[in-house]
């Protein structure tokens, strides 16, 4: 299969700012916003989605949402962000590459789940 386009991302093809970045992960602002803050993080490992996760995974997943909260913290968002995983295409998943969305800066409402993302 074609790598993906954050594959090519990680790896330097299409070259991107990354905001955060270590052996594990890379984070990057979203190119279609969806908030005034819209930030990405991805790890390095292709997974293809979240279900496709496995124990080996595990480690990986923790440090991830840790990354989260380090992001938002970074951004200024810490105090209110949402965290959200489009798991395969039904549920919105366009790039086939594990990634983690952090949305902040606009309201969120009570009961409003996805947040108008996707
Ligand atoms: P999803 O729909 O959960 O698979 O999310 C994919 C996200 O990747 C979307 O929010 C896109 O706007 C974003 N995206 C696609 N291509 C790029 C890119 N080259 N740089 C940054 N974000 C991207």
């Amino acid at each position: 299969m074609a790598d993906s386009i954050f594959a090519r991302i990680i790896n330097g093809e299409i070259p991107t700012e990354f905001i955060y970045e270590d052996e594990h992960c890379v984070a990057i602002h979203d190119i279609n916003p969806q908030a005034p803050t819209h930030v990405l993080v991805i790890p390095r490992r292709p997974i293809e989605k979240l279900s496709d996760a496995g124990p080996q995974d595990q480690e990986l997943l923790g440090h991830l949402l840790l990354v989260v909260a380090k992001v938002a913290e970074q951004l200024g968002v810490a105090d209110a962000f949402r965290l959200i995983v489009n798991n395969g295409a039904n549920a919105g998943q366009t790039v086939f590459h594990l990634h983690l969305h952090i949305v902040a800066g606009r309201s969120f409402k009570e009961g409003q789940l996805t947040g108008g993302l996707n």
